[in-house]
């Protein structure tokens, strides 16, 4: 079947280039930790022509005529977005993640207000306080992050900082932490100071569906997220919020707007005009798919992968930060030097994706190198999860990987041929919303 054959016609030359993106990513190993693939059926809602309409507004309460249907697509978005993460309220406009936590400083924090976030080179979002940011330069980061030592979050030392700092709202939430996320200690310690607590599961949504990654939704005031990721949906975002607001006497008296009101205010008319009607839909196909069996598995099978994929490079002499991973992705320290050598994140990082393996060079805890060049490569198994890949799959890649590093002198010549394996070895599998097995 054609793809796209109008747009063929009318634009050949963005069609040509979407797609020999899909051929790319079809014949590559994706495995860059905050990607996955959207099903056929997410892009065409996304696709549709939903995106010719406004309706500025919330179901039932727009500014715009016209919205029979609107408000239906808008209101199934909301119902299985509910079911899906157990929330008591859900708001499914923000157009990415950025925006949603864009809204969350605003339905929270007056400009100059304290938040305890992790820097980006610690593993935290730009959002979540990083100086270049709105976010740290309207507000004020208290930095935290994992042990330089062990990788993983000293619940005293956060506790100390805390209570010495006392910010208005701890940020919990990671673009490249391997280990699982007690948010019930980081709830702990927020009660102690009266910070509100919310968690961007934007990296780990689908874990938390599978039920392997605890759960921030009973304990956090809000819970952010992307769609896109490991969740397979529309590029967009999500908040999950509390109805009430627990710290309301204090923060807000007065106030007759409770949480989920100042959450829905904050997205609209706070920050943002129209929804995109297409995305939300495309977001609605995505929580349905979210809810099946077949999703669950999936959400297992990748940190199955993540495992198999450690213990592969681990036996073969590479060190991990944090000493290995309970989640999606894995991050290789290559200060323990490789095959006699001491690679920098951004060579080994450029090696790989000529040899056909995509990821990103990332900073390692306690790491010496600057954030352009880096001590680590970050790994991560959603998209090979997605196209069907298991454990001796995860073997045989960390095979490649190998012999990439072996041969980085001679990159050249190695890679081109690793690159002509794993484009036949992905021939195997199905790409989701790219291609069913040849
Ligand atoms: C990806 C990500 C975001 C933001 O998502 P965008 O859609 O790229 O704006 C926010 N928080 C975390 C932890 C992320 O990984």
């Amino acid at each position: 079947m054609e793809r796209y054959p109008h747009l063929k016609q009318s634009d050949p030359e963005i069609y040509e280039l979407i797609r020999k993106q899909a051929d790319y990513e079809s014949g590559t190993l994706k495995m860059i930790a905050s990607e996955s693939y959207a099903s056929f059926s997410v892009l065409e809602a996304c696709g549709s022509t939903l995106t010719n309409k406004y309706a500025e507004g919330y179901p039932g309460a727009r500014y715009y005529e016209g919205n029979e249907f609107v408000d239906k697509i808008e209101n199934l978005a909301i119902e299985r977005g509910k079911a899906l993460f157990g929330a008591e309220h859900i708001n499914v406009q923000p157009y990415s993640g950025s925006p949603a936590n864009h809204a969350v400083y605003q339905a929270l924090l007056k400009t100059g207000d304290k938040l305890m976030g992790m820097p980006v080179p610690s593993g935290g979002h730009l959002t979540h306080g990083w100086k270049a940011n709105f976010s740290g330069t309207d507000y004020v980061q208290i930095p935290y992050g994992p042990d330089p030592g062990t990788g993983k979050f000293d619940m005293d030392q956060i506790r100390e900082t805390a209570r010495k700092e006392r910010p208005k709202m701890i940020w919990v939430g990671a673009t490249a932490y391997p280990h699982k996320i007690e948010y019930k200690d980081f709830r702990a310690v927020a009660d102690e100071i009266d910070a509100y607590l919310v968690a961007d599961i934007a990296h780990i949504n689908a874990l938390i569906i599978a039920g392997v990654h605890p759960d921030p939704v009973p304990v956090c005031d809000i819970v952010t997220s992307t769609s896109h990721k490991m969740l397979r949906g529309p590029r967009a975002g999500f908040l999950l919020s509390k109805t009430e607001d627990r710290f309301q006497q204090k923060y807000f008296p007065g106030s007759k707007l409770n949480l989920a009101q100042r959450v829905d205010r904050a997205v609209f008319p706070g920050l943002q005009g129209g929804p995109h009607l297409a995305v939300i839909a495309a977001m609605a196909a995505a929580f349905k798919e979210a809810s099946t069996p077949e999703f669950k598995e999936y959400g297992r099978q990748i940190v199955k992968n993540a495992k198999a994929l450690a213990e592969a490079v681990l036996a073969k002499g590479y060190a991990l930060a944090g000493g290995g991973t309970d989640t999606h992705l894995l991050i290789l320290d290559f200060r323990k030097p490789v095959h006699g050598r001491e690679l920098t994140g951004k060579e080994a990082a450029k090696a790989l994706a000529e040899a056909g393996i995509i990821a990103n060079f990332n900073m390692v805890p306690g790491d010496h190198r600057s954030p352009f060049v880096t001590s680590g490569v970050r790994l991560g198994t959603p998209s090979l999860t997605a196209m069907g890949m298991k454990e001796p799959e995860m073997q045989k890649i960390a095979g490649w990987i190998d012999r990439v590093c072996k041969n980085i002198a001679a990159i050249e010549t190695e890679a081109p041929k690793i690159r002509q394996e794993i484009a036949e070895f992905c021939k195997q599998f199905t790409v989701p919303g790219i291609r069913s097995i040849l």
